[in-house]
């Protein structure tokens, strides 16, 4: 029996949660579905490991848009629709905030999170929540233009507040609202999760992620982000959708600016005349396509305007005591040195001390997380790549060492607890790991940055103009939606609506 069949409708590199949305999608469609993954597990970065016979997440700290039973948000929404069932649970807060004279905990719903803002910030009630409902209208427009694109007269008429702010800065928005420095600092924690500072961050992005996760609060699986990658998988392959572990593609084999297979590094060539890639732009056109001859100029010309976001580096911690025993009593906490956007993303292009950190105890909104008597605390960061790039293979590990453990002393001192003395197992992430296990270009975890020169509008209305070779999609971190799990599974299913819209007019045709 052959391995593989002669033809596919459709390949897709990368068995994450990009590529399974894609698989999921076309399957359900009808489509022949080949899935190859290099790892021996499906997730990427979506995953979990044993260590001292504990399971520890490796990444996720909050899932957005999934929402709650009965009322979904469109990834929730897409997985139940896929027949993929994820017991999720509500992740009890929004943030601690520890920040220049703030020690506030703030919850998710819009009038909920404007009250906890005013009892520290007398008097801002009526201005943060006017910011937080102008967040709502312009989410509720992204949701809707992104499945209905309209004309601009149309766009104007119907949805006036997102063209309005289109074209401002977070910064310049917020500014508008006339708000103390206490109450901006508030509403600033959760920049990280989407890379800029708020100077060049356009303000659709930071309304869609406000509107997202204060208006509808966020949710993680009960058995961590692998939970979702396995069940995905799983009703994949149920779906008849063929997935190959150990199955590293090395080549996309092209032939008149037109997609006709691929090569693994096994040798195998196989065909399609469609393939979805969780690979990055930037590798396949250097170094995937073949022969490179067929790479576009512009394509090359794209991924060098475009800037990187964020890495991570993660210090995952299994403790010998519960979170009460620590005195540990948020899930999750941002603690930073100022709430300055702009100049905490300059410094994150150093190696640290990072002044800037979100931590996750787990077990604050999965009980389960760890044994009785034990919990698991992380401690993140998100770096800009430049400062990894320098380090030399001579000195990573002393680097690695002496990052993480600026980040221990810094959050023992913030809750009054040698962390050291209760570490169980410990486990390192950087740039390199994830760059090495996913394959992520540079280890850049959220694809390209969403910036005031490259903006999500614009990205939009250049998508097509950026197809340089036909019958080849891009799914994963780094397409339009960008930055995190849930953005992942919606660009996988752009790309395969994009696919499916292209196959069903060949049909069409050839009747
Ligand atoms: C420490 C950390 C914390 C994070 N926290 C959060 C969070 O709280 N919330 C959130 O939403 N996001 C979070 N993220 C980001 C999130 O994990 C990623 O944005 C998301 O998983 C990207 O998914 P993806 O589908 O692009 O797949 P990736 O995870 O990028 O995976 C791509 C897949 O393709 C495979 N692949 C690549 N090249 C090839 C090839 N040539 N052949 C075969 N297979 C290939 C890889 O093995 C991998 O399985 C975090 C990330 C990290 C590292």
């Amino acid at each position: 029996m052959k391995f593989y069949k002669d033809h596919y409708d459709v390949i897709v590199i990368g068995g994450a949660l990009s590529g399974l949305s894609s698989a999921l999608m076309l399957a359900k469609e009808g489509l022949d579905v080949l899935v190859l993954e290099r790892h021996n597990l499906p997730g990427g970065i979506a995953t979990s490991f044993v260590r001292g016979g504990i399971e520890i997440e490796a990444a996720l700290h909050e899932m957005m848009s999934i929402g709650p039973e009965g009322n979904r948000l469109k990834v929730g929404k897409f997985l139940e629709d896929m027949g993929v069932n994820i017991d999720w649970l509500k992740v009890p807060e929004a943030y601690h905030a520890s920040l220049p004279g703030l020690e506030v905990t703030l919850h998710p719903g819009l009038e909920t999170f404007a009250r906890e803002v005013d009892a520290e910030v007398p008097g801002t009630y009526d201005k943060v929540l006017r910011l937080l409902n102008l967040c709502h209208t312009v989410f509720d427009s992204v949701n809707e233009l992104s499945i209905h694109p309209m004309s601009k007269v149309k766009m104007l008429l119907k949805h006036e507040a997102f063209v309005k702010t289109a074209g401002y800065s977070t910064q310049e928005v917020i500014d508008t609202f006339d708000l103390p420095k206490k109450a901006q600092d508030l509403l600033a924690p959760y920049w990280i999760y989407v890379g800029s500072g708020f100077k060049d961050l356009p303000f659709t992005i930071f309304a869609v992620l406000m509107a997202d996760y204060i208006g509808y609060g966020s949710y993680i699986p009960h058995r961590f982000s692998h939970e979702m990658s396995l069940k995905m998988a799983e009703r994949a392959e149920a779906m008849g959708v063929q997935i190959e572990y150990r199955q590293h593609v090395d080549k996309i084999l092209v032939r008149d600016g037109k997609v006709y297979g691929v090569r693994t590094a096994r040798g195998d060539e196989i065909h399609s005349d469609y393939v979805i890639s969780a690979a990055y732009p930037n590798k396949v056109y250097t170094s995937m396509i073949e022969p490179l001859s067929e790479v576009p100029k512009a394509a090359l010309k794209m991924v060098n305007g475009r800037r990187l976001s964020l890495t991570a580096f993660s210090v995952i911690m299994i403790l010998d005591k519960t979170a009460e025993e620590l005195g540990i009593k948020d899930y999750s906490i941002f603690r930073g040195d100022t709430m300055d956007t702009d100049a905490l993303y300059n410094d994150l292009k150093g190696l640290g001390p990072y002044r800037y950190l979100t931590c996750i105890c787990h077990n604050l909104g999965n009980p389960d997380a760890t044994p009785e008597g034990t919990c698991s605390f992380s401690i993140t960061t998100l770096p800009r790549v430049d400062g990894w790039k320098t380090v030399k293979a001579e000195d990573y590990d002393r680097v690695k060492h002496e990052v993480a453990e600026q980040m221990i002393d810094e959050m023992s001192k913030y809750l009054n607890v040698d962390l050291k003395a209760h570490i169980l197992e410990i486990v390192i992430e950087t740039p390199m790991t994830v760059a090495r296990y996913t394959g992520m270009w540079n280890g850049c975890i959220y694809g390209y940055a969403h910036t005031m020169q490259d903006h999500i509008v614009a990205r939009l209305q250049t998508a097509e103009a950026e197809k340089f070779i036909r019958g080849l999609e891009f799914a994963g971190a780094h397409q339009i939606s960008g930055d995190g799990m849930g953005p992942a599974v919606t660009n996988g299913r752009k790309a395969a609506k994009n696919v499916l819209d292209d196959y069903r007019s060949k049909e069409a045709q050839a009747k």
